[in-house]
C-alpha cells in the first residue's frame, strides 16, 4: 500500500484550493446526496459557498449518521499535562522555547496526584501530554508515567512528541491505547516557517508518525490540524484525507479526528486566518459524512455554548474540566499553561448538560474490557 505521503502528493494543495473555492451550488447538492463522499465531493462539502439550506441539510445528515453509528452518547475524558520542557521553537505554542514560563516536569508521585483527582471526579479515560524534552520527559518517563495512572484509569491516551515504531511499541506493551499527533498544518512550507528549529522542524518524519503508531498495534490514531495557522480549507481537506488513509490501512484501529482553533497562548502568536462558527460547524459535519465511523473530539478550547450546539452534528468525545498546565489540578496557581481553554465548566456540570440533552456521557472506555485490561 502506498504510504500517506504518496497519496498526500497526488493532491497538490493549489489545486485542491481551486477545487473547494470553485464548487457550485448544484455540485454541493450532487456531494450531499451521495451515500458515500468521494474526495471529490468532500472538497465541495468545504466550500465557503454553501448556503444556510445546505449546512441544514448537511447538519441534518450528520446527525442521522453520529445517532446510527454511536448512538447518544459521549466519551469524556480529561487531559493530564506531565510536562511543559520542551526543545521546539513553534512559534504559536505557549510551551515553545523562546517563551520565559515557569518549566516543570511531575514526579510519579505528583502524577499519582493528578490522576486520583481526576479519578475523583469521574474520569476513566485519561490523554497524557508532555512537549519535547527526552531528557526530562523520554520514552522510559513515559513508561512509568502509563503504568502510574493506569491503576487509576481504564484508557490511557498520548500526545506526545512522535516517536519511530519500537517506541510505540513499548507504548502498547505499557498499556497505552490511543495516540494523538497533529500535524499542525500540512502545508509543508508555513509548516517550516511555524517550527524553525528542534525536532519538531522534520516534517516528514511527524507526518509519518501516526503509520508508525499503526504499525505498532495502537488501538485508537488520532489526526487534525491547528485551525488559524494557515490555509484552513486545504488543512482540514488533508486532515480527512489522512483520517481517511489510515482508517483503510489500519482497519483495526479506530480513527479521531480533532479540529483545535488556535486560542491565546503566551508568546501572542496571531492566528493567519479566522475559523468562524459557522465554518467549524461545516468542517464537522463535512468530516462525519466523509468518514461515519470516525471518532469526532471536541475539547474545551471552543465556548460552552458553541459546544453544546455542537453536540448533536457529530462529536462523539469531549474533555472537560480542563487544565492545560502540569499539576494543575492538584494546584491553585496555574502558571505554564499551554493555552487558554474557554469552557470552565466541572466535569459534573458537563454531565448534567449531557444527560439533560439526552446523552450519556461515557466516562468509562468499555473496549478495555473486551481486551481483558485493568479498569
Ligand atoms: S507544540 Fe508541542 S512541540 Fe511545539 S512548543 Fe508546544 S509543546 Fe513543544
Amino acid at each position: 500500500m502506498m504510504t500517506f505521503q504518496q497519496q498526500l502528493d497526488k493532491y497538490p494543495q493549489a489545486q485542491i484550493r481551486e477545487q473547494v473555492l470553485s464548487a457550485t451550488p448544484q455540485q454541493i447538492d450532487q456531494a450531499l446526496r451521495r451515500p458515500r463522499l468521494s474526495m471529490e465531493d468532500f472538497a465541495c462539502l468545504l466550500s465557503p459557498q454553501i448556503s444556510d439550506v445546505q449546512l441544514e441539510l448537511i447538519a441534518s445528515r450528520a446527525h442521522s449518521i453520529t445517532k446510527q453509528r454511536f448512538g447518544r452518547t459521549i466519551l469524556l475524558y480529561a487531559p493530564l499535562y506531565l510536562s511543559n520542557e520542551c526543545h521546539n521553537g513553534c512559534k504559536y505554542c505557549g510551551f515553545s522555547a523562546d517563551n520565559h514560563l515557569y518549566r516543570k516536569t511531575l514526579s510519579l508521585a505528583e502524577i499519582e496526584r493528578e490522576a486520583k483527582l481526576l479519578r475523583a471526579e469521574g474520569f476513566r479515560h485519561m490523554l497524557l501530554l508532555t512537549g519535547e524534552a527526552p531528557e526530562a520527559a523520554g520514552i522510559e518517563y513515559l513508561e512509568s508515567a502509563v503504568h502510574t495512572v493506569k491503576t487509576h484509569c481504564g484508557s490511557v491516551s498520548l500526545e506526545v512528541f512522535p516517536m519511530e515504531t519500537d517506541g510505540y511499541k513499548r507504548m502498547v506493551a505499557a498499556g497505552v491505547d490511543g495516540l494523538t499527533l497533529y500535524q499542525e498544518t500540512y502545508d509543508p512550507e508555513l509548516y517550516r516557517e511555524l517550527h524553525p528549529y528542534g525536532p519538531k522542524s522534520d516534517y516528514s518524519y511527524r507526518l509519518q508518525a501516526p503509520e508508525r503508531a499503526g504499525e505498532a498495534g495502537l488501538r485508537r490514531i488520532g489526526v487534525g490540524s491547528l485551525l488559524g495557522l494557515g490555509d484552513c480549507l486545504t488543512d482540514v481537506f488533508y486532515s480527512g484525507l489522512h483520517a481517511l488513509y489510515l482508517a483503510r490501512r489500519f482497519w483495526r484501529t479506530q480513527v479521531t479526528i480533532s479540529f483545535p482553533r488556535m486560542r491565546p497562548a503566551e508568546g501572542g502568536f496571531q492566528p493567519n486566518s479566522i475559523v468562524t462558527d459557522r465554518q467549524l460547524t461545516q468542517f464537522i459535519c463535512a468530516l462525519r459524512l466523509l468518514i461515519p465511523d470516525a471518532g469526532l473530539i471536541l475539547s474545551t478550547r471552543e465556548s460552552s455554548e458553541l459546544r453544546d450546539n455542537l453536540l448533536p452534528l457529530g462529536i462523539t468525545q469531549m474533555s472537560a474540566g480542563s487544565c492545560t498546565s502540569p499539576g494543575g489540578y492538584g494546584d491553585d496557581d496555574n502558571d505554564g499553561e499551554q493555552f487558554a481553554i474557554n469552557d470552565h465548566r466541572t466535569p459534573a456540570e458537563m454531565a448534567e448538560i449531557l444527560q439533560a440533552r439526552g446523552y450519556d456521557p461515557v466516562w468509562k472506555d468499555w473496549d478495555s474490557a473486551f481486551l481483558n485490561k485493568a479498569c
